[in-house]
């Protein structure tokens, strides 16, 4: 392994300083020089480990040759194969610890920047696409049935593309007024434009998927009233929405938010431009968010973004074990976040008029592994101390929303109450499906896509007998 450049070729982005104070996206996406540069160093070698590192398999060292040839329509033609919204998971995927973990050139110098390249192109894809370059896809002549999808997060939408383009009626029905899932209502704009998630749903649209907002299934029609009334097959991808607390004194006061509920206000319902939009949010000057995934890094760095003096991330473990990629913690800290870790809180306190103003923490050290692999933090005795603050945003986990599982009899759930789903993605009431967080538990976009994939080829089989 003579000569290899052994490092990624940089990508291009706004700097700490300047991002804080906006919600545009940080990184800037690579020009066709870096691309093609960085596309150059893959091996692509015979073993390709990449493939089986990717969850849904994209072709990736023949991606990256075409994209180090230039022709980046046929690079993304083979992305779209197995990945119908690389703009989204060229972003948001945890690379370093799928594709890019096993990549060869990772034993050398740095891994070949996968991500990076699918994302330059799936951008590609989206400009010519809106020069009306880019034909829609074809698909089957309509088979005449009909299929309920609940939920318009990554799961569903994966399955409705693929429904479609086999022929079915497909409705997606969204308890929010704005589809998209997490991807609209949890990512923050600085991470994930909400105008591409739009233009991945338009272009379903254009290809004939109905999508019903405001439409909670479970209340505003049942699975069962579905099935009976018009659909031959109903897909649930309803996430992992309801927020988990850690049951300590002072939850309940004013201020104290869960991290759904923040991104929520900020990201569907614009409360940063409050009164121009109605929903409010306050603008706090000292916040503490409790987590270390994904979700504490996009609510620190939104409420610093919001105007904070002080954002306190804390974390109960230590910076290895924190789920959040890599980029994101990076980021985090470049920005200012003040990460503390080995820290838990223990209780909040409230001032006269029940608002939160101080947050006690214990320190915490490493035990022994607990059945997550993960060290088990046990608390220091004696350690405890506190931080004013003016606003606490708890970010430790999700669960399904037990809306569906409650109002549909014979539908069984298991630990935490996500829905049991077999191999197909079959649940145990016939002809229903279910896929994504709403089975695994709050896990990642890719997943949840590969899921509601699996279930559309379930459904179809099922379908035509042969499941
Ligand atoms: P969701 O995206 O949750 O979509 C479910 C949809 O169903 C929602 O729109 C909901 O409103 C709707 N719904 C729920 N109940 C009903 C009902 N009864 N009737 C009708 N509609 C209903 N993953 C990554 O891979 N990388 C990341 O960087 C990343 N960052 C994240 C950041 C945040 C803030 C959050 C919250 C999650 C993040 N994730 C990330 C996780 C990822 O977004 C989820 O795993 C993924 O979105 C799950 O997809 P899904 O389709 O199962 O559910
Ligand atoms: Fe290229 Fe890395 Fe895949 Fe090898 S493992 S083909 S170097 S991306």
């Amino acid at each position: 392994m003579k000569n290899l450049n052994k490092k990624q070729v940089t990508m291009q982005e706004q700097s700490a300083e300047e991002r804080k104070h906006n919600f545009n996206e940080v990184p800037l996406g690579y020009s066709k020089e870096e691309a093609i540069l960085e596309a150059s160093r893959c091996l692509q070698c015979s073993t390709h480990p990449c493939i089986d590192g990717c969850p849904v398999h994209i072709n990736i060292p023949d991606f990256i040759k075409a994209i180090k040839e230039d022709n980046v329509q046929l690079a993304i033609d083979i992305i779209h194969k197995s990945d119908s919204l690389p703009a989204v998971t060229g972003r948001v995927c945890p690379q370093e610890d799928q594709c890019q973990a096993v990549c060869i050139m990772g034993k050398v110098g740095d891994p070949i920047a996968i991500g990076r390249l699918e994302r330059y192109a799936a951008d590609w894809d989206l400009q010519n696409r809106e020069g009306g370059k880019i034909k829609l896809p074809t698909k089957e002549k309509s088979n005449g049935k009909n299929i309920a999808i609940v939920g318009s997060g990554p799961s569903g939408l994966a399955c409705a593309g693929d429904l479609i383009k086999n022929g079915y009626n497909v409705t997606v029905f969204e308890g929010f007024h704005k589809t998209g899932g997490v991807l609209a209502y949890g990512i923050p704009e600085f991470r994930l434009p909400k105008s591409i998630v739009q233009e991945e749903i338009n272009m379903l649209n254009k290809f004939g998927v109905k999508f019903a907002t405001d439409a909670l299934i479970g209340k505003t029609l049942t699975i069962q009233e579905l099935m009976r009334d018009e659909f031959d097959a109903v897909f649930i991808g309803a996430g992992a929405g309801l927020p988990r607390f850690m049951h300590i004194p002072g939850e309940n006061l004013a201020g104290v938010y869960s991290a759904n509920e923040f991104l929520t206000r900020v990201n569907l319902m614009k409360a940063y431009k409050f009164p121009q939009y109605d929903t409010p949010i306050k603008i706090a000057k000292k916040v503490a968010v409790i987590g270390g995934g994904n979700v504490a890094m996009d609510s620190a760095r939104t409420a610093l973004r919001l105007g904070a003096e002080h954002v306190f991330l804390i974390y109960r473990r230590s910076r290895k074990e924190m789920p959040a990629r890599n980029e994101e913690i990076l980021h985090a800290e470049e920005e200012g976040i003040d990460f503390n870790l080995l820290t838990n809180p223990v209780r909040y306190v409230g001032d006269e008029k029940g608002f939160v103003k101080t947050i006690e923490c214990i320190k915490m050290r490493l035990g022994e592994k607990d059945a997550s692999g993960r060290r088990r933090p046990i608390p220091i005795d004696g350690s405890e101390f506190t931080l004013d603050i003016d606003q606490v945003i708890v970010a430790i986990g999700t669960t399904p929303n037990p809306i569906i599982p409650r109002t549909t009899a014979g539908l069984k759930t298991g630990h935490h109450g996500v829905i049991l789903a077999d191999e197909n993605g079959a649940t145990s009431v016939k002809g229903v499906f279910a896929g994504g967080d709403i089975v695994t538990g709050a896990a990642t976009v890719i997943t949840a896509m590969g899921a509601g994939r699996k279930a559309a080829d379930s459904i179809d089989k099922y379908l035509k007998g042969k499941i």
